[in-house]
């Protein structure tokens, strides 16, 4: 296994204004020919500081990213300090210097004379062409490493890495692939999935899986390593395949897709509608589900019926209900969804109603107690939550229990 590590070079990034994501970007892709990024770094314009940096980071991994510091003013200093910690002279080319004038040509510009630093690159090292921007990228190997310098700008350093850097770490030889997926399950906590799913991604060779528990559902990641992509996606269908079969209904997408994703597409595949009665998620639902593009193909109407006066008033509540139940029971949010499933004649419309705190509870009915109706062609009915968590994640909660419950019905019927 290659491993990596990233160094991030400019003063701005040590700021509060300003935040490394080159490394972020770079890390997807390192990983996706098999190198991890074992460690990163980000230092400041100092010269002495950044040639430590590099010449630790020369020791540790076989492959070491630079970006930043590549501009023409004396602040940038990676192409003079990255040489000096690799023992190597910088070299003036011709070449880059007549690209840099004509460049500054076409934006009707005379080159500044400090734009020939731009110049000078590390000696023996391939030139990486920028055609956004003024500063040429470098690589070189040395030593059985690979060193790469890229400019700190990301709409520079991305097309250059994926035009000379990616296809370069592809060639070398035993190179693997890795690709990634992730399979999402809901309405089963992490350790559950785990004991459910360990004995089969144990047993699967060139599969890493994770498992990790996202707000409301459960994320399995998985990541697979062969030599060609080919191979690691059949690692990969292999592994989802069963993994799906193991946990069944549970999973609600091997591909990564959101819950609202996955119901839209159930609900346009049917040519179904939905409408939302909701309260304590306060149109949550709604978002979630108009986020989606195309959602106006099967989503009809949401209403936010806060107040007893509006769960009366628009959905059709007794006043009988919420005085002998309560606004939070499983009589008013079974109403509630019949209510609007009258009102906007969709297929289905799902409610709900609960208490998200932090004030409002009581000891029959605590803080995270949530309702969740539904309403559709084969009856009505509901059922009650105690979610843990701030009113934010009872709110996000719920939201994701309305969800996943609408989906089950689909599956259902
Ligand atoms: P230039 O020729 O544009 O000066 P450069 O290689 O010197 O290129 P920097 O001056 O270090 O690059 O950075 C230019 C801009 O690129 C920064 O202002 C910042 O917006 C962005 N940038 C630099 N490094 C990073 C990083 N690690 N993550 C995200 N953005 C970055
Ligand atoms: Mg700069």
């Amino acid at each position: 296994m290659l491993t990596a590590e990233i160094i991030a070079v400019g003063s701005e990034l040590l700021t509060p204004d300003k935040i490394d994501t080159n490394s972020l970007w770079l890390t997807e892709r390192l990983n996706a020919v098999g190198i991890d990024v074992m460690l990163k770094t980000v230092v400041g314009d100092d010269e002495a500081r950044l040639e430590e940096a590099i010449r630790h980071a020369l020791k540790r991994c076989e492959v070491v990213v630079m970006t930043g510091g590549l501009g023409p003013t004396e602040d940038d200093i990676t192409r003079r300090v990255a040489a000096r910690a690799l023992d190597r002279e910088l070299e003036y080319r011709d070449e880059i210097e007549a690209d840099l004038r004509e460049r500054f040509r076409r934006w009707g510009r005379e080159m500044p004379e400090i734009n020939k630093r731009q110049a000078f690159i590390i000696e023996g090292s391939r030139v990486l062409p920028n055609p956004n921007g003024s500063a040429v990228g470098m690589l070189f190997e040395s030593n059985g490493k690979t060193i790469v310098i890229l400019p700190g700008p990301p709409r520079e350093l991305k097309p250059m890495f994926d035009d000379h850097v990616f296809p370069h770490l592809l060639d070398r030889p035993g190179a693997v692939i890795a690709r990634r997926r992730i399979i999402k399950v809901s309405g089963m906590g992490e350790s559950a999935v785990d004991a459910a799913i360990a004995d089969i991604y144990r047993s699967i060779e060139g599969l890493e899986t994770s498992i990790l528990f996202n707000k409301s559902e459960v994320e399995v990641r998985l990541a697979a390593r062969a030599e060609t992509e080919q191979k690691a996606d059949a690692i990969l269908e292999n592994a989802a395949g069963k993994i799906a079969a193991a946990l069944g209904p549970a999973v609600f997408s091997t591909q990564g897709e959101s819950l609202e994703e996955v119901l839209g597409k159930l609900l346009r595949s049917r040519s179904e509608t939905l409408s939302l009665a909701e309260s304590c998620t306060g149109g949550m639902v709604a978002r979630r589900i108009t986020e989606v593009p195309g959602s106006s193909a099967y989503f009809l109407e949401g209403a936010v019926t806060y107040a007893n006066e509006a769960k009366m008033r628009t959905l059709n509540l007794s006043p009988g209900t919420l005085e002998r139940h309560g606004a939070v029971s499983g009589e008013a949010a079974e109403a509630m969804a019949r209510g609007m499933r009258e009102r906007t004649a969709s297929d289905h419309a799902v409610s709900i109603t609960g208490i998200a705190g932090p004030g409002g509870g009581s000891e029959e009915k605590p803080v995270g107690t949530v309702w969740i109706g539904y309403a559709g062609e084969r009856g009505v009915r509901s059922f009650k939550l105690l979610l843990p968590g701030d009113r934010y994640l009872i709110r996000w909660r719920a939201s994701s229990a309305a969800l996943d419950y609408l989906r089950r019905q689909l599956l259902k019927a």
